[in-house]
């Protein structure tokens, strides 16, 4: 699982971040709002955990763009304030779930995997594009009867590519959505994976390119 962290107190980021790494999870930490926002539309995470009081753009307004956008990856709430009409409003936004500053560790992680069996199900909606589909849990990427495993980072890849299709995105947006921040990996690491993709949509006969555009970035496209 990959969970996405938007909380300005870096302490408490940090926290959270090992909770989740300490359970076998990967996590990712942005420490704004509009950091977050980004981070988030990419639509690679498994869930977010959003704080309300943010820098830039608060969560409210992040999860409200977020499923105007369809972006439906669940959300767990975390806020300080206790007001219940606070909590309403994050629900009435597309929230999934709300958990109060402070809480324990174990009311966290409960209410992470609360969130989660609700992923479940958006899971299998199958990220397609053209005469692709991708199997993510069985990290397969298909066309018609045709198929091929795809490595962990293929499979971030071209998920990332299909949630942004019609969108260029650079080689340093791609790097950090797939790599991240803390990645020992060279940004040439792009343009390699970039390169197995193509060879597999070939293998399997798709139309689908990975077209890069000026050297600026990459998109998909579907070719006549
Ligand atoms: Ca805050």
């Amino acid at each position: 699982m990959r969970i996405l962290i938007v909380e300005d107190e870096k302490r408490l980021a940090e926290t959270l971040a090992d909770i989740i790494t300490e359970n076998n999870d990967i996590a990712d930490v942005a420490n704004d709002g509009e950091a977050g926002f980004d981070q988030a539309a990419t639509g690679i995470y498994d869930a977010i955990i959003l704080d309300v009081m943010l820098p830039k753009m608060n969560g409210f307004e992040i999860v409200r763009r977020l499923r105007e956008h369809d972006i439906k990856t669940p959300v767990l709430m975390l806020t300080a304030k206790t007001e219940l009409s606070d909590k309403i409003k994050g629900l009435d936004n597309g929230a999934d779930y709300y958990l109060t500053k402070p809480f324990e560790t174990a009311e966290l992680l409960a209410c992470l995997r609360a969130i989660l069996r609700r992923g479940e199900h958006l899971k299998a909606e199958a990220p397609v594009f053209g005469d692709i589909a991708v199997d993510v849990s069985a990290s397969l990427l298909a066309c018609g009867d045709r198929s091929v495993g795809l490595g962990a980072k293929e499979l971030e890849l071209l998920r990332l590519l299909i949630a942004n299709k019609g969108i260029l995105l650079s080689k340093e947006t791609i790097f950090l959505k797939v790599w991240g921040y803390d990645s020992e990996a060279e940004i040439n690491s792009v343009e390699v994976y970039i390169s197995f993709l193509r060879k597999k949509l070939e293998h399997i006969g798709s139309k689908v390119k990975i077209i890069v555009v000026r050297r600026i970035g990459y998109r998909l496209e579907v070719a006549e």
